[in-house]
This record gives C-alpha cells, structure tokens and sequence, in this order.
C-alpha cells in the first residue's frame, strides 16, 4: 500500500469536508491482526461479523486506501456501526489508535459517498445547523418541550402515530427538555464557597443547555461548595464532537477554533466537563488541529488544560460532605471516560468518598449503545447493545445506577424502563450535590 500525503493542507472538497482526513497508513499499520480486540466489540459481539470488528474494519479501510474496495454501501454501513467506543484501543497489544482510524474513514466517507438525500439533508441539518446554533437549538428544544407536555406526545403515543412512522423506539429516547434552559448561566461567574482552592472554566455543553441544565446546575454547586470558583465563559459553543464522530472534521474544527480563543482568554486552572463525550473530544482537538498552523499549539495548551470534572475533583481532594449517601451504587463507566480518557478510579473514589457502597459490573468495558447519536441512527443494533448492558445491570443487586455522561443516562433510563425497573439512574455529580447540600 502506498504511504499517503499526511502533510497537505487542501480545500474541502464538494462534499464540505478537507481532503487531509484521511486514515493513514500510519495509523493502519499498527495493526497486526492478531484479532484480540475481537470479543471486546460489542458490535462483533452483537453481529458476529469479521466486517462489524475492528479488525475487519481496518482491513476495509485500507482496502479502500488501495483502491481495491469501492467505497458503496457496504463499506458505510460497516463504517456507520462501528459505535466510536473503542474498547478495542483498551484490548489491543499494538497501540491501534482505532477511534482516530474510524474518525477519519468517516470524514473520508463525507468527501466522497452521496449519502441517499433525506440522510444527507437530515443530517447537514442536525450537525451545521442545529447543534452549534445556541438559538436555533433553543428554538428546537422549545418545540420539543411544547410537544412533550401539550399532550401532543400522550396523544401521538397512545393513537400509534409513532409506531406508524416508525418512530417508537427513537421517540422513547428523546430526554424530557427543562422548564428553565442553562444559556441564562453563560457569562457568569460562581463564586468559591470559604477558601478559595481553584479557578475554573465550565463548558456547558450543548444538549446539557436544554435537558440537562439542573446537571450543570449541581456541577456547578459541587464545585464552588468545595472551593472551586467557576467561570462560564461567554462567546462558548458545542465542543464538536458530534461533528467529528460522523466525519464532519471540518465542522468540529470550526467549533474548537472558538472554544480554545474562548477558554485560553482566562488565566483557569482547569476546563471542566460532566460529559465524557465532551471530553474525550476536547482532549483530542490538537490530533484535530494537526495541520492547523495557527490553532496547532494553543490546542496542545487546551487539551492539558482539559479535565472531567470527576478527574479534576479527585485530583484537588472532596471537603467532607454534609450527609453521606449511605446506598449501594452501581457504577457505569461510560466509554468516553473509561476507554478514550483512561479515567476509571477517580468517579469510584468520589462516590466512596460519600459514603456510597461501590457495586461493580461485570463488562466494563462495554458500551450501553448510547454512543453520541447511535441509539438514534443506528436504533435497532443499539438497542441489542444496551440489552446486554442490562443483563450486566440486573445480574447485581443496586439502589442507584451511577453514570457520568449525559448519553449513558438517557439510554439506561431507556434501558431500565423497557426491563420494568425504577432504579434511578444518576450522574455522579447529582449524587454528589445530595451529599452536599
Ligand atoms: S470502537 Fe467499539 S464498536 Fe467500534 S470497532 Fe472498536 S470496539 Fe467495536
Ligand atoms: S486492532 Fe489491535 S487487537 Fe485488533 S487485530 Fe489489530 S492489532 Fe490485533
């Protein structure tokens, strides 16, 4: 296989996204095909296809680099189903950068496959228009709360109109949208309660705005309860990592070109998240800003400056909590934290940190199905994914379920209301502002 151009900077191409994303063989030949990455995908698991496995995958992609496979239909399924969990970069004995690979085979796909038109427009609507407009998201997110307590939802529930366009299942996922939104908080500054101990910047997120704003809200609490004086720096946007998951690089680009001028004005100790997914892309926006001169060392800066906020509270030390929870918690590593991050001890430390007793599942490694927007695209194989989860989730005995990104919680809520269970299931920072507060 030829070496590829790793170097030139080109115009994007008639699809809208630049020709430098591409998998090189760089990235491609640490593979040695060994297979043991194999039974760690859940998708492989699911499906029990070589072409669902990571390695089957590779082997696609470079047949598409060697202009040996046509890049049709099979080759964007294959590519679609992959989940971007990357629990076989955790298993993998050769260092296969496997998430960076199928990030770029999915760019690569946006230059160069015409997706059926509807898919296309719908998605060009989700991701350029949607996602990073704070107003048109607000717009969005208002008619979705109008429709969900109008009785319009009860109604189209209850006389099959969902079930008629298909749409049951994706419906059932949609989280319930707040009465008050976060945008009001942006701008703001949160005073340390006592001693000051830190200075750090919030990213909000962009569904956390309109869905989960009292999440914020409690990170936020927990923060400045334990002597963290926190900024929600004005001029913030969604961190892209929508974008770049379903190969619009240059969009995600685009977005992490505001954040880094937005973040690195202020003299923080930290960037904070409470998403993994926000996260695991923020620490990543300087593989995204690799052939971006002007962006290329700021966005090292951002990326050492990144941190969950679970990271980051265990890294200064918890003050002793008012009340201690007291109940036996399941924890679920979400797979942005725990196999793109590495980050698995610190969330257990807190939760024991108050008083919680720590229940582990079997499969932590395993993705829920959630996966950014997969349980949405990709409705039936994520729910297939998320029902192995559950077997994981009732095969121990738990009061709460505790998770520490947005996506996991909306789809084990799915997940337990399809089961008949009513265990809740919390971010670890709502467990810990009950502690605090
Ligand atoms: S990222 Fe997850 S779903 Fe995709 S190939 Fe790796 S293990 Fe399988
Ligand atoms: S990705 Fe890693 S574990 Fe999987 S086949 Fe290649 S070298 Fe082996």
């Amino acid at each position: 296989m030829s070496e590829l151009n790793t170097t030139a900077v080109v115009e994007p191409a008639a699809a809208g996204q630049s020709e430098q994303d591409v998998p090189t063989w760089d990235l491609l030949s640490k593979c040695v095909h060994c297979g043991l990455c194999l039974n760690h995908c859940p998708t492989y698991k699911t499906l029990g296809l070589e072409m669902d496995s990571p390695r089957g995958r590779i082997y696609q992609i470079v047949a598409i680099n060697d202009g040996k496979l046509e890049m049709g239909e099979a080759f964007v399924t294959h590519i679609d189903r992959c989940l971007g969990c990357v629990a076989c970069e955790i298993a993998c004995p050769s260092g296969v950068k496997y998430g960076r690979i199928v990030e770029r085979a999915r760019a690569q796909i946006e230059q160069k496959y015409p997706r059926p038109w509807l898919q296309h427009k719908l998605r060009d609507v989700f991701y350029r228009n949607i996602i990073p407009n704070y107003r048109t998201l607000k717009t969005v997110a208002g008619l979705m709360r109008f429709y969900q307590r109008s009785g319009l939802q009860s109604l189209a529930r209850a006389t099959g109109i969902t079930r008629l366009m298909g749409m049951a299942g994706v419906e059932k996922l949609a989280p319930e949208i707040d009465s008050e939104f976060f945008f009001g908080e942006i701008g703001k500054t949160f005073p340390a309660v006592g001693e000051r101990r830190g200075k750090v910047a919030f990213m909000a997120g962009c569904i956390n705005n309109v869905a989960f704003s009292h999440l914020n809200r409690a990170t936020v609490n927990v923060l400045t309860l334990n002597g963290i004086e926190v900024h929600i720096p004005a001029g913030q946007g969604c961190c892209g990592a929508l974008h770049a998951h379903a190969g619009y690089r240059d969009d995600s680009r685009k977005l992490a070109r505001n954040n880094i001028q937005v973040f690195l004005k202020g003299d923080y100790d930290a960037i904070i998240t409470n998403a993994a997914g926000c996260g695991s892309h923020m620490k990543e926006y300087d593989d995204l800003m690799e052939h971006d001169q002007a962006f290329a060392e700021q966005a090292k800066q951002f990326r050492a400056k990144t941190k969950d906020v679970t990271e980051y509270l265990a890294s200064v030390g918890l003050r002793p909590a008012k009340k201690k929870i007291g109940k036996k918690v399941a924890y679920q590593d979400p797979c942005h934290l725990a196999n793109a991050q590495r980050i698995k001890e610190q969330p257990r430390q807190l939760l024991k940190a108050i008083g919680c007793e720590l229940v582990e599942l079997p499969h932590q490694d395993q993705c829920c199905g959630s996966a950014g927007v997969y349980n949405v695209i990709q409705n039936e194989l994520s729910m297939r994914v998320l029902a192995a989860k559950m077997d994981d989730v009732q095969s121990v005995t738990s009061d709460i379920l505790a998770t520490a990104n947005v996506g996991c919680m909306i789809q084990l809520r799915a997940g337990m209301a399809q089961r008949g269970l009513n265990t809740p299931v919390k971010h670890v920072m709502e467990l810990l502002e009950e502690a605090y507060s």
